[in-house]
């Protein structure tokens, strides 16, 4: 390892309201680590930027030094985009305020919050928005992928409940984008991801929760709980967004012992309104077969968002697709196919879509699946070079199995897929809107670390 700065490096703290950190400073590789494991990449420079100017000042380093950028906000890319080996990465997390207005109800936060920051703060006057299941989250890389959630059938995804964003472009400007001012920009970043520039601030319109009720539901996992699952969950009102995780059951605390590695449904349910209703839609699901565990109770939309392990670092591989339906069959291969791995963790992950989610018009963002009905990933854990290429032939095989017609991605799920893959996030006139995009504003793909949108010659 070197341990020389590079001249247009170690200049980069001049002015700067944030701090740099380098191979040299004893909090680098805490800097450089990122949520998943096995990503071991060693940027030559961690801004830890404290403002717009500090970020205009990294771009323009990049830009005219010929670094490689890369841009983060929660750390949680499934394929590290968010960091770098020997560029520099503007690392948002220490810009992460959120400003509430709660008379206009609509808030002004900076992308370095997470999830939960967020959701914590909003709650305290009573209001949401949608995010994703997990709380450690970056509000920026979620919202510019879109965000699907725990509320996703009842608000939409996240980019439904956006305003305005401000975003500093490739060429160093801070532009302001909304519906009437740089409107390509404002649709392009909803479902677009971080292919446009920096976002520093996003607007959201914020949404009134006086009652919830969520939390874990665990059935036995057999092709009739499966399909009857998935059957009550699109059935249900748009208040209730269900996602069902098929896999061993972990060797959770309130699980008895005789349970752990059994297959199950680990349900996470959230009733986004009264509690009365939320019985009547639960009903359905509680129905199925006897639960093994019913954690399912009115309380704090937030609590939604348990604390996480800040040193917990999975690596895993993963496979994203929709499918129409899954029916008996469909929950007899999902079985099968969980039955032929020994992974410490593998998972069918399925959301059932539809609501509000599905009443905004195709082209109105950059997420242009709004008609697919359900979403599944399928994932597994590995350990080591070796086992990972194992689970990844089996994630495949399984993927393959359940959707043939590889033709429909959401992009926020999407691992190193290649350019085929990005296009099917990106379906027809989609993908090439955004390209004329992004050549008005990054034409040189200074931002491209990222599922990456090229610009149009
Ligand atoms: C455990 C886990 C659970 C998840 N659950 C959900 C879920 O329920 N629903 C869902 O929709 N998604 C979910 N995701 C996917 C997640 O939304 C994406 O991985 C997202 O990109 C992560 O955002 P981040 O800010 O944490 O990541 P980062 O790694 O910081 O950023 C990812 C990429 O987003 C771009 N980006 C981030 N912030 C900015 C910014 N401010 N300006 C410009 N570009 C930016 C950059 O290209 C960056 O490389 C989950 C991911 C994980 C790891």
């Amino acid at each position: 390892m070197s341990s020389s700065i590079h001249p247009g490096i170690s200049s980069l703290g001049n002015g700067l309201n944030g701090r740099v950190i380098t191979s040299r400073d004893p909090a680098y590789d805490q800097a450089r680590t990122v949520f998943y494991g096995g990503i071991d990449k060693r940027p030559a420079a961690i801004v830890r930027v404290a403002d717009v100017s500090d970020i205009q000042r990294v771009i323009a380093t990049a830009r005219d030094g010929g670094y490689e950028l890369a841009v983060r906000s929660g750390g949680h890319s499934v394929v590290g985009h968010s960091t770098t080996d020997g560029g520099v990465v503007i690392d948002l997390r220490k810009m992460a305020n959120v400003d509430v207005d709660p008379a206009g109800r609509t808030a002004w936060v900076e992308t370095g919050a997470t999830a939960s920051q967020v959701t914590e703060a909003l709650s305290r006057h009573g209001l949401v928005v949608g995010f994703g299941d997990s709380g450690s989250v970056g509000v920026g890389g979620i919202t510019l992928g879109g965000g699907i959630g725990f509320l996703v059938r009842k608000l939409g995804m996240t980019i439904d409940s956006l305003l305005a964003a401000e975003v500093v472009t490739a060429d160093g400007r801070h532009l302001r984008a909304d519906a009437t001012h740089h409107s390509d920009l404002f649709w392009a970043i909803r479902g677009g991801g971080g292919n446009f520039g920096v976002v520093t601030r996003l607007q959201f319109q914020l949404h009134e929760l006086p009652q919830f009720t969520g939390g874990i539901l665990i059935l036995p996992a057999t092709p009739e709980t499966i399909a009857g699952f998935v059957a009550a969950a699109t059935t249900a009102p748009d208040e209730l967004s269900a996602i069902a995780n098929v896999m061993p059951a972990p060797p959770m605390p309130f699980l008895p012992p005789e349970v752990h590695g059994r297959h199950v449904i680990l349900g996470m349910m959230a009733f986004a309104g009264d509690d009365a209703p939320a019985e009547r839609a639960l009903a359905p699901f509680r129905s199925l077969a006897t639960p093994l565990a019913d954690l399912v109770k009115p309380g704090p939309y937030a609590a939604m968002y348990p604390p996480e392990d800040p040193n917990y670092r999975p690596t895993a591989v993963a496979r994203t697709m929709f499918v129409d339906s899954i029916d008996l069959r469909t929950s007899e291969t999902i079985l099968e196919h969980l039955s032929k791995s020994d992974a410490a963790m593998r998972v069918a992950q399925i959301r059932v879509l539809g609501g509000a989610l599905a009443r905004v018009p195709a082209d109105a963002t950059a997420y242009a699946h709004r008609s697919k009905p359900i979403l599944v990933n399928v994932a597994a854990f590995y350990q080591g070079d070796a086992d990972r290429e194992v689970r990844r032939t089996w994630v495949t095989q399984f993927a393959t199995t359940l959707q043939p017609n590889d033709n429909a991605a959401y992009v926020g799920f999407l691992s190193d897929d290649g350019e085929a893959r990005i296009r099917a996030a990106y379906p027809g006139a989609t993908w090439d809107r955004l390209r004329k995009i992004k050549a008005t504003y990054d034409p040189s793909n200074l931002f491209r670390l990222n599922q990456n949108i090229p610009p149009e010659p």
